[in-house]
């Protein structure tokens, strides 16, 4: 018995062993279990917020790719946009040399010119390059009464920018005198012109440039010497846009009878322009009249009469 008693748990201890281990290992497996529960039911959650979230952006990525491919170049806008009635369109004769025909490859930025030629009109730079043997244009003119002649298509090149024709619109500005700046008119009404064209094709200030920006040449030549008047024209952009009033430091027509004008005091100013409307206003004459040639030697080699050859020298 004691032997019994004594060889039992020998007999029955595995037994009871793996009995024991069986159980302890199915209450782990079943505690193990009950504590899983919950961390499988976050992971199935996990998963379905991550699920959720690639879903999002597959869907923004879809939507985002649909503007850009849906979204109209710049040409396509040029094409259907009305032209303002302030806008005076005179477009160069299809066929000749100044108007090419090409598409534009794009709208980047817009380029400001000077024309390099005092005292003519916009009237007689956009016939100018209307002539069979000229092969120069811009988009627009601006003449120094703020006057704006349309002569080429938005959706076309024009030939004034050299390289950066393929994806600019060019604007040449008329000027009084030999420094090249504008006139006051001239300033309001280019300011006019480019917020329309940036508001149009969506452009920043950073987008207006000068021909200067594209091959070193001095043009616009008084935006190029002073840099200054340059900021000062890119600010009054945004002032403008803003509602704003600006106005050029231009003293009107100035001429060189009127060398005094500006340097006076303040006082007089307004005798000034007074002054100088009486004796200019009028008698200025923008015509080809030779006898304004004859009489300002210094402008003739400038005049619009000039060779196309001689005159692309100088200014394209
Ligand atoms: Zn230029």
């Amino acid at each position: 018995m004691n032997r019994h008693m004594a060889a039992q748990p020998a007999q029955f201890m595995p037994n009871n062993r793996i009995i024991n281990f069986n159980e302890s290992k199915n209450i782990r497996q079943r505690n193990q279990t009950k504590k899983t529960a919950p961390k499988r039911k976050n992971k199935l959650k996990k998963n379905v917020i991550f699920l959720f979230i690639e879903l999002i952006i597959l869907i923004s990525l879809g939507a985002q790719a649909f503007l850009i491919l849906s979204k109209k170049s710049n040409v396509e806008i040029a094409a259907e946009t009305k032209i303002p009635s302030w806008i005076d369109v005179q477009l160069i004769d299809q066929g000749n040399p100044s108007r090419s025909g090409v598409i534009l490859e794009g709208i980047n930025d817009i380029v400001i010119h000077y024309v390099g030629n005092p005292r003519t009109t916009a009237q007689q730079n956009r016939d100018f390059y209307n002539q069979q043997d000229s092969d120069v244009c811009s988009h627009f003119v601006v003449g120094m009464d703020g006057e704006i002649i349309m002569c080429v298509p938005l959706t076309e090149k024009s030939a004034s920018s050299n390289d950066r024709n393929k994806d600019t619109i060019s604007i040449e500005v008329c000027h009084p005198d030999v420094t090249g700046e504008f006139t006051d008119e001239s300033y309001q009404s280019l300011i006019k012109l480019v917020n329309w064209l940036r508001a149009t094709f969506n452009l920043s200030t950073d987008h207006v440039i000068r021909h200067y920006e594209v091959t070193g040449k001095e043009c616009p030549m008084y935006y190029v010497k002073n840099p200054e008047k340059w900021d000062q024209f890119k600010a009054d952009l945004k002032a403008a846009e803003e509602g704003k009033e600006v106005t050029s430091t231009y003293p009107k027509h100035a001429s060189e009878d009127d060398i005094n004008y500006g340097l006076d005091d303040s006082d007089d100013t307004e005798d000034d322009t007074e002054d100088y409307s009486a004796e200019n206003s009028e008698d200025v004459d923008y015509s080809e009249s030779n006898d304004y040639y004859a009489d300002n030697a210094e402008y003739i080699e400038y005049s619009y009469e000039t060779p196309v050859e001689e005159y692309e020298e100088i200014y394209y």
